[in-house]
């Protein structure tokens, strides 16, 4: 009997698993430092205070149990609390909801902001997690480019000038995932306004603005408008297992979020958030992790982008690390990093070509590099390696 293929969503037909994940399958191999990747250190992650903290809530059954789909009632008052010092302004509970991850809250508020074909905005090169979320959600993306103050706020103001009318404009404000920059105070007071002047949301991904190196992040472009969904992550300063982020949003845009959650997965793990609740709580055990977190990334970016500079002079620009756990390097040699890689591979570095990130702009000859699972030595190494490939690629 002859059997036809039942068909899958033809939403799915333009996507595409993630380049940079099928690019580190390839880059495991143990000889290789790979610069790839996008993870923490789990050395440095707190594995005796979540033990602690796990052991904590067990002595009671409600970590076992179903929770409330918004979040465990004592995590989301503590992260209003939190929330309400960075903000500024009193954050009532209700408008803090919970997710699996932050990546979960870009999932479910694409859901509850956009209709198919809406146009999001996002920056180039962008954060590629954001990107399968809007395209999965079938919505038109139209791409800023970033510079060193971050999103393009002239761009934006074009696009809006030539009629364009965004549902959503998504932006990584701080040390940008791959770009590596952070917006200026002056443009996020510009963004802002353009949110409120064409009424559009603003989703302020903001899962590095703890991992601040020299002098702390900006305050959030969230500060500046109620039209601003604002979106942190337990991943980057505890660890990511965890699967503990937030949203600070409007009542109604958490309770839309609730329905979809609710269909989603019912409720995150009553565990992981209790176990959060307890390290975020603890400010002075927690302000002594994060400094150690910072100090320690921030010491491996700058032998990094020393090394950079050292090794290929005016050949390159990089971005100067102030934060995160990237630098976005540009070759002004014209090197292509897409023909680089096998030869860098071949000597044991890896990092990912900036085409993986691209949406309008090509970024043929840039790269993104991860400074945060190698020491200062090794990564000085990785530039040694990545030197030799380069003159190898070029004779
Ligand atoms: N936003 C950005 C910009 C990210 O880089 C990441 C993780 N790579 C996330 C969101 C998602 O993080 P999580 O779901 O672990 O909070």
């Amino acid at each position: 009997m002859s059997s036809t293929n039942p068909p899958l969503a033809s939403k799915l037909s333009g996507l595409q698993s993630s380049a940079i994940r099928d690019l580190l399958k390839l880059t495991t191999r143990a000889e290789i430092i790979s610069l790839a990747g996008g993870l923490p250190d789990a050395e440095l992650m707190p594995r005796e205070r979540i033990a602690k903290a796990a052991e904590g809530a067990l002595s009671g059954t409600g970590a076992l149990q179903y929770t409330e789909s918004p979040g465990w009632a004592p995590l989301r008052a503590v992260l209003a609390e939190r929330e309400s010092a960075r903000l500024g302004r009193v954050v009532p509970v209700d408008e803090v909801f919970v997710t699996h991850g932050s990546q979960q809250a870009l999932s479910l508020l694409s859901e509850v902001l956009l209709d198919p074909g809406a146009l999001v905005v996002v920056e180039d090169p962008a954060y590629v997690g954001a990107l399968q979320v809007f395209r999965a959600a079938g919505a038109r993306i139209v791409a800023v480019p970033l510079d060193a103050e971050g999103m393009r706020i002239d761009a934006l103001r074009e696009l809006l000038a030539r009629g364009e009318r965004p549902a959503v404009v998504h932006t990584v404000s701080n040390f940008h995932n791959p770009g590596g920059v952070t917006m200026s105070p002056r443009r996020r007071g510009e963004l802002a306004e353009l949110a409120e002047a064409h009424g559009f949301w603003v989703i302020e991904d903001d899962p590095y603005g703890e991992l601040w190196f020299d002098s702390p992040a900006p305050a959030p472009v969230a500060t500046y408008s109620r039209n601003v969904i604002r979106l942190s992550s337990a991943s980057k300063i505890i660890a990511p297992t965890l699967r503990v982020g937030w949203m600070v949003a409007p009542d109604r845009v958490c309770r839309a979020v609730e329905l979809l959650k609710q269909g989603a997965d019912l409720c995150g793990s009553a565990l992981t958030q209790q176990i959060a609740a307890d390290l975020l709580a603890d400010e002075t055990w927690l302000t002594a992790h994060v400094d150690t977190v910072r100090t320690t990334y921030s010491t491996r970016a700058k032998a990094l982008v020393h090394a950079v500079r050292t090794a290929f002079g005016d050949r390159i620009t990089c971005t100067d690390a102030t934060g995160g756990m990237f630098v976005w390097a540009d070759f002004a040699d014209g090197t292509d990093t897409g023909a680089l890689l096998p030869h860098a591979l071949n000597e044991g570095v890896a990092y990912v070509p900036g085409s993986a990130f691209a949406v309008d702009g090509a970024y043929r000859e840039s790269m993104r590099m991860c400074f945060t699972t190698s020491d200062a030595s090794t990564l000085e190494q990785a530039i040694d390696r990545l030197a030799r490939a380069h003159a190898r690629a070029a004779g």
